[in-house]
Order: C-alpha cells, then sequence, then structure tokens
C-alpha cells in the first residue's frame, strides 16, 4: 500500500553539491536534487542509508512540490551549472505516479535550460515510462541513466525487497541499451557476508551482457537503524546463517546495536574493501568494462583514464555564454580535483571550484564577462 502523501514546499536553494569537503572527497561537483524528504521510497531498501537518517521520512512520502520552478529560477541565476543529480534520498522512478510526475515536470525544466542531468533508480519500467512521456530524451545529449543492481534475484529479498525484480531491471538495462540510450550500472552495497565472489560474478557478467559499459560499486556503509534492518531481514530468510558473516564483515556487535551511537558507521575494513574492488574491476575490465568505487576507496582503484566516477562523458559542465545560453564546456565533467581539463587555469574561469568543496552558490552565479566571450566551446554552440 502507498504510504500518505504530502506536499510541501521546499525552503532554502533546491540545488546543493554534496556536503564533503575536498580531503578525500572522491565525488565531483554536482546540483543535487533532493526530490522528497530524505527516504521517502516505496521500495524500502533494508540497505538503504537514506531511509536511515535520525531525519528520514521512511512512514509517508513528502514530495517538493516547488522544485520545477525553484530549479528553474535558480538555473536562471547561474552562470556555471554543473550536472544535475536525481536524487541521492529516493528513487525518483519509483512507481508513485505523484513522484513520476514530479520528476517529469524537473526533467522538463533542466531539458529547457540544455543542462546536463543524470538519475539513478531501481524501477525496471520507469525509464520507458519516462522516455514515452518526454521522447526528447531519446536525443538529448546531455542525460544518462543509472540502474542499480545490487543482488542475485535470490537474495535480492535482502537488500531490496519491494524494488523492481533483478532479472526485470537486467531486462530493462538490454532494452534501454538497445536503443542506443547512455546507461551505466551500479552494484552497490554489496553487502558482503551475504553476497560471495560468485554472487558479484554473476552480477558482473549479467550486466556486461545487457552492453552496459561501465560499473559502480561500493560494500557502503551502515548506521544501527539500517543494521537492525538488514538483520531483521535476513533472520527472518532462509540466508539467516549469514548473520554472523554480516555482522563480522561489517565489524558490527549486535547487542551493542541499540545503545550505540546513532552517528556510528558500520563500514567493511580497508584491506577487506582493497582486495574485493582490486578483484571486481579486475574482472570488470576483462568484459570490455570500465570500474569505479563509489567513496570508499580513491580515483586510484578506479579503471585507468574514466574523466569521473561515473564513466560516461555526457555530464558536461555548462556554463552560460554572453547570449544567456547554456553550453557545454568541453571535456569538464565536474570532477575538478581529478580531471579538470586545463588545471591550474580551468576553461570554467572559476579557479575556486579546484578546491571549493562543496561550492559555494555564490560561486557558480558570479558572471565573468571576459570569460563569457573567450570561453572555448564545443562547435555548434
Ligand atoms: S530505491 Fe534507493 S532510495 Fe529507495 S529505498 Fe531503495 S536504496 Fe533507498
Ligand atoms: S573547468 Fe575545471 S575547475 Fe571548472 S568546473 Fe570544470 S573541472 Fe571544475
Amino acid at each position: 500500500m502507498t504510504p500518505a502523501i504530502e506536499f510541501r514546499n521546499l525552503q532554502g536553494s533546491a540545488l546543493h553539491d554534496f556536503p564533503y569537503p575536498p580531503k578525500r572527497r572522491k565525488c565531483p561537483h554536482y546540483a543535487l536534487v533532493s526530490i522528497t524528504e530524505s527516504g521517502c521510497c516505496i521500495h524500502k531498501c533494508p540497505v538503504c542509508y537514506a531511509r536511515a537518517y535520525l531525519w528520514s521520512a521512511d512512514d509517508r512520502l513528502v514530495l517538493y512540490q516547488n522544485l520545477p520552478e525553484k530549479i528553474d529560477r535558480e538555473l536562471s541565476q547561474l552562470q556555471i551549472a554543473p550536472p544535475l543529480y536525481l536524487s541521492q534520498i529516493t528513487d525518483c522512478l519509483q512507481p508513485v505516479s505523484e513522484i513520476r510526475e514530479l520528476t517529469v515536470k524537473i526533467i522538463r525544466v533542466i531539458l529547457r535550460h540544455q543542462v546536463s542531468f543524470h538519475l539513478v533508480t531501481k524501477s525496471a519500467d520507469g525509464p520507458f515510462e519516462l522516455i514515452e512521456r518526454i521522447p526528447e530524451l531519446l536525443t538529448y545529449p546531455y542525460w544518462y541513466l543509472s540502474m542499480t543492481i545490487e543482488a542475485t534475484p535470490e537474495k535480492q529479498e535482502i537488500t531490496s525487497t519491494f524494488a523492481s525484480p533483478i532479472e526485470q531491471r537486467l531486462w530493462t538495462l538490454r532494452k534501454l541499451c538497445q536503443m542506443k540510450m547512455a546507461i551505466t550500472a551500479r552494484t552497490d552495497p554489496f553487502l558482503l557476508g551475504l553476497m560471495k565472489a560468485e554472487d558479484a560474478l554473476w552480477l558482473v557478467q549479467q550486466i556486461a551482457k545487457t552492453g552496459v559499459k561501465h560499473i559502480v560499486s561500493s560494500t557502503g556503509y551502515f548506521n544501527r537503524i539500517s543494521m537492525r534492518r538488514v538483520l531483521e531481514v535476513l533472520e527472518k530468510s532462509k540466508w539467516r546463517e549469514n548473520v554472523p558473516q554480516v555482522l563480522k564483515a561489517y565489524r558490527c556487535n549486535e547487542e551493542l546495536l541499540i545503545s550505540i551511537d546513532p552517528k556510528k558507521r558500520f563500514t567493511v575494513d580497508w584491506q577487506t574493501k582493497v582486495r574485493y574492488h582490486r578483484w571486481l574491476r579486475q574482472k570488470v575490465e576483462s568484459l570490455g568494462m570500465t570500474y569505479a568505487v563509489c567513496q570508499e576507496l580513491p580515483k586510484e582503484f578506479d579503471s585507468v583514464g574514466i574523466r569521473h566516477c561515473e564513466g560516461i562523458e555526457r555530464n558536461f559542465v555548462h556554463f552560460k555564454d554572453k547570449d544567456g545560453v547554456f553550453c557545454p564546456i568541453s571535456d569538464c565533467f565536474g570532477d575538478c580535483l581529478r580531471s579538470c581539463p586545463t588545471s591550474p587555469k580551468p576553461p570554467c574561469g572559476k579557479k575556486e571550484l579546484l578546491y571549493q568543496y562543496p561550492y559555494r552558490l555564490k560561486t557558480l552565479k558570479m558572471f565573468n564577462k571576459r570569460r563569457q566571450e573567450k570561453l572555448f566551446l564545443p562547435s555548434g554552440c
């Protein structure tokens, strides 16, 4: 049953960067879009971090109805537009008509401004409905979709119980690749202790068969709320004998779970992460794909030569020209720490972006008239 739906107006800025500072930062500069309050998602994945914050609203769906107008206004004020990201705290294609409607409205605004975006989903039918409602997406050059396929069909009941079945998600990937859409896959969080090497191999082999060319993975992290959810679903399942292995892998003492600091994160130890990612990267690359680790290891553990962790070169940062039209900055994907095309003299003209993590909106807004005239842009802009 769909939980109660509430419509609210978001206060403050709609577009915002990841909060992480430059030290050990891996995520590029993004314009994140939270279309709901954190964790409002009917998929209710036990592993979900967005449902496990103290402020998460996972018993209802709280939608920010004013986002299309707000994003429209904010994009109008920007000189530099990082790629938009829908959404790191909910699934914007989950099968709830109000959420899909809001996503469609937001994407129409994005297309009107001609800037980059990507979305992440576990919905198998959502991408087709989206393309049917916005057929321009078939040829729009500045977007891609990322599908999460984090478990084998037998083990999905533990990781994403109510999301689309894994086989259907794979089918969707295959169809979208046949339609020549730009697609990547994520396999995170790959729940160590439950998921085994043969499961990881099965996943990447199935993904390779769909035509996808880039995979992002991580072992993830849990707090006491999400770990409790994982343990509860495990204990009720045929995988219950894996409970001690999961606890061991994430260095968690079950008896202390109730009393432990809610901010404490349970993670896999460094050496295990290094072994897992080195091994998986080699397998992924041998299947003709590239690989990146989401956050938990530095960029040296990613495939050599990728320009940013998402691996797809369609999410350009855009710069507003003197006529007020957003144009893609050649070779710039917002990963200023890893791959600025001409660091230390960036083509965007904003040296601050090389070290300002998270960026300040003021930096993206300051207009640089000289740069607007001189900027090197790809032909056609
Ligand atoms: S689909 Fe994503 S946002 Fe929704 S519950 Fe699962 S992990 Fe959380
Ligand atoms: S040109 Fe360089 S500094 Fe400017 S946004 Fe792109 S990567 Fe960052």
